[in-house]
């Protein structure tokens, strides 16, 4: 959960409102509620992953992109609600919500 002392925030409770795509022990991804796009979280409530693990989360992101969608993506870290725990949006390239995201079946 938490290494600062019991801060938590929305993503840490990881609802399930919306549809998941994948999870493990490091980090989760699903559609972002406001964004409708796919969405990685890392399960550490904390800004900075290593880049090791950064890279590992992008690359799930990218993944489940490539598994579940069919746009062109762009990685969007730059967290703007939610600036203290680390995520990030995989949004059309020239675009930034996704409603309307072309799946594949
Ligand atoms: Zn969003
Ligand atoms: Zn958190």
């Amino acid at each position: 959960m938490s290494i600062f002392g019991g801060e938590t925030c929305e993503l840490c409770d990881a609802a399930r409102m919306s549809e998941w795509f994948y999870e493990d022990d490091e980090c989760w991804i699903a559609e972002c509620e406001s964004c409708a796009v796919p969405m990685v979280v890392w399960r550490e409530h904390n800004p900075a992953p290593p880049d090791d693990v950064k890279e590992r989360l992008l690359g799930r992101l990218r993944a489940v992109v490539d598994e579940f969608f069919d746009f062109e993506l762009r990685i969007d870290d730059n967290m703007r609600t939610i600036p203290n725990h680390y995520h990030a949006h995989a949004r059309p390239k020239n675009g930034f919500y996704g409603y309307g995201l072309r799946r594949k079946n």
